[in-house]
């Protein structure tokens, strides 16, 4: 079944399947601390009372600088039904409504946000632990685009962990920036967190599904070295860095990591989304893969352009069937 833009509001989609439900959602769940907290949401942590089972709760302000943003609430619904069929995109379990309230509850990844172990941090991921993750945020991009969603927000505070430490699973998680990419719509926005930010949202130029791979690069250069690419010392410096800056990969954070890894930002991190590649020829590179191949074999060729691998598989395209 086709996805079902709304067309008064460009990127949007607007099927929800999700009964929604209008009783106070304490009467099911029991709440717990507060594990998150955004512009317009705080997400809480809670305990199913009928079963025992650990959940988190997305409680969304409806009301936002005087406008009514319940259709937007609904897109990220759509988009978390669509994702609930994937093992990286978080789970959407049930939802609530209260006049100024939507309260969406999610499966809860235990282990938090990536955040907490790269940002900033000396003991950041290892090149291994990285390579393991980033095949799963990349399946999990991957499913998204296939589906011709665009994620728009991707930075380590919406990739999160099943469990604490190097051995938990990767869960993607807040589409409130997501958008469906038509043919009839092209969107120019400002949208996402500067450090992560592709230059074409940037300056205003089309958003694609390339966006995404531009922060994905940023994400993975931060997993390996703790540090962000093209942060600056104030906002402004980090938006010239992103727009002007090319990318830079000093010997102390690099010298001894593998240069395939190298090669693969470099790939992600090309000014024009079309010099980009894609999630799936990411999945397909030699750095994730493991398999060993001489640099200049991965450089990119005509061939690797049109291989046709990003033909979308059966699991890969969205069944819009109910998963709850
Ligand atoms: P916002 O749209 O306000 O950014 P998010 O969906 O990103 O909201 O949630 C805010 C934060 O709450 C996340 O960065 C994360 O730390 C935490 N969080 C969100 N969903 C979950 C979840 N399912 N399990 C555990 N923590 C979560
Ligand atoms: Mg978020």
């Amino acid at each position: 079944m086709p996805l079902s833009p709304n067309p008064r509001r460009s990127g949007s989609l607007t099927d929800v399947k999700t009964k929604i439900s209008n009783e106070p959602w304490q009467n099911y769940f029991t709440v717990q601390d507060t594990i998150g907290r955004g512009k317009f949401a705080v997400v809480k942590k809670c305990i199913e009372i009928s079963s025992g089972k650990l959940f988190a709760a997305k409680c969304i302000r409806k009301r936002r600088h005087c406008r009514d943003c319940t259709p937007d609430i609904f897109h990220e619904i759509a988009v978390l039904e669509i994702s609930s069929n994937h093992p990286h995109l978080i789970d959407l379990y049930k939802v609530f409504e209260t006049p100024s309230e939507v309260i969406l509850i999610l499966e809860y990844a235990a282990g938090g946000e990536i955040f907490d172990h790269c940002v900033g941090v000396k003991d950041h991921f290892s090149e291994a632990t990285t390579r393991r993750l980033l095949l799963q945020i990349l399946e999990a991009v991957n499913f998204l685009h296939r589906n011709n969603i665009v994620h728009l927000d991707l930075k380590p505070q919406n990739i999160l962990l099943t469990a604490e430490g190097e051995k938990g699973d990767i869960k993607l998680v807040d589409f409130g920036l997501s958008k469906l990419l038509t043919h009839e719509i092209e969107i120019r926005e400002i949208l996402g967190t500067p450090d992560y930010v592709a230059p074409e949202v940037l300056n205003f130029e089309p958003i694609s599904i390339l966006s995404d791979i531009w922060s994905l690069g940023v994400v993975c250069y931060v997993m390996l070295t703790g540090v962000s690419p093209f942060l600056g010392d104030t906002k402004n410096e980090t938006l010239m860095n992103v727009t002007t800056g090319a990318i830079d990969f000093p010997p102390d954070l690099f010298a001894t990591k593998d240069t395939a890894c190298r090669d693969f930002i470099s790939k992600m991190l090309k000014r024009e989304p079309q010099d980009r590649i894609s999630a799936q020829q990411c999945l397909n590179h030699p750095w994730i893969t493991g398999v060993v191949t001489p640099l200049d074999n991965i450089l990119p060729t005509e061939e690797n352009h049109k291989d046709g691998s990003d033909e979308p598989t059966e699991n890969d395209v969205f069944s819009n069937s109910p998963s709850h």
